[in-house]
């Protein structure tokens, strides 16, 4: 029987930066994996003008069915709330924004796509986000609690290693957010972290779907000089809660 995993994330283009990889390898191995995006990523500024009549928000859903295709995923849903942008915005205020939203409410939304899609494993984000933006601390509250929901078993909290200095020193965290508090309150330490993923086979791909998100990511990360990017993004870590499920299978 085919496993379903389901994986969610609050932006558009974490994906692909943080589980791309991941993704890609799980659809090589045969599971079913479909992609659940809490916003649209609306608070996020195109590089370039955008065509009259098309929202940033039109951009980026675009941009997410493109990457999900490059990384083999079968199904993409949005849970359907806003960005809640940077500390301080305005639109944290925003009536649906995520990182403000009901998590009952919300839990009880990605409970029933977990049900309708067949979910068997459910991937979201470690206690701190990955790192500390509103929506990214959401995604992990209401993963938990929707995994719990919907009778999940493996649960896997998607998240970088504090210690793979690769990583935190160049990374993108959605580039004009980074600040040196977040650098510092990224990821978790490495004695904590209980799955990781070598992505390299994949590597191109995922280079692929960070680079589909070009209204955001410019030749999917130009602070990474190609002969790096493996260095920076060729691993992916998760926590895993419950029994071992398809995510351990992979490379390490
Ligand atoms: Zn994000």
């Amino acid at each position: 029987m085919t496993t379903t995993i389901v994986f969610l994330h609050a932006h558009p283009d974490d994906e692909a930066i943080f589980t791309g990889g991941t993704m890609a390898l799980l659809a090589a191995a045969g599971c079913r994996v479909v992609l659940v995006t809490a916003t649209k990523g609306e608070e996020g500024t195109p590089r370039f003008p955008l065509p009259a009549g098309e929202s940033i928000a039109d951009r980026r859903e675009a941009e997410t069915h493109a990457a999900a295709e490059l990384l083999a995923v079968d199904a993409v849903r949005f849970l359907g709330f806003r960005d809640s942008g940077v500390a301080g915005s305005d639109a944290q205020d925003h009536p649906l924004a995520f990182g403000a939203c009901d998590v009952e409410d919300a839990a009880d939304r990605l409970a029933a796509i977990c049900r309708e899609e067949g979910a068997d494993v459910l991937v979201h984000y470690d206690p701190g986000g990955i790192y500390a933006h509103a929506d990214h601390l959401q995604v992990h509250r209401i993963g938990a609690l929707a995994a719990a929901r919907a009778g999940i078993a493996t649960t896997y909290e998607a998240t970088v290693d504090h210690e793979y200095l690769h990583f935190v020193d160049v990374h993108l965290v959605e580039g004009a957010n980074r600040s040196l508090e977040s650098r510092k309150s990224i990821g978790l330490p490495t004695a904590m972290i209980s799955t990781t993923v070598d992505c390299r086979a994949v590597l191109e791909t995922k280079w692929r779907a960070m680079a589909a998100h070009a209204s955001q990511i410019p030749d999917a990360d130009p602070m990474v000089p190609p002969e790096q990017f493996a260095d920076v993004y060729g691993w992916e870590w998760f926590v895993r809660h419950g029994p071992p499920g398809p995510i351990d299978a992979l490379p390490s």
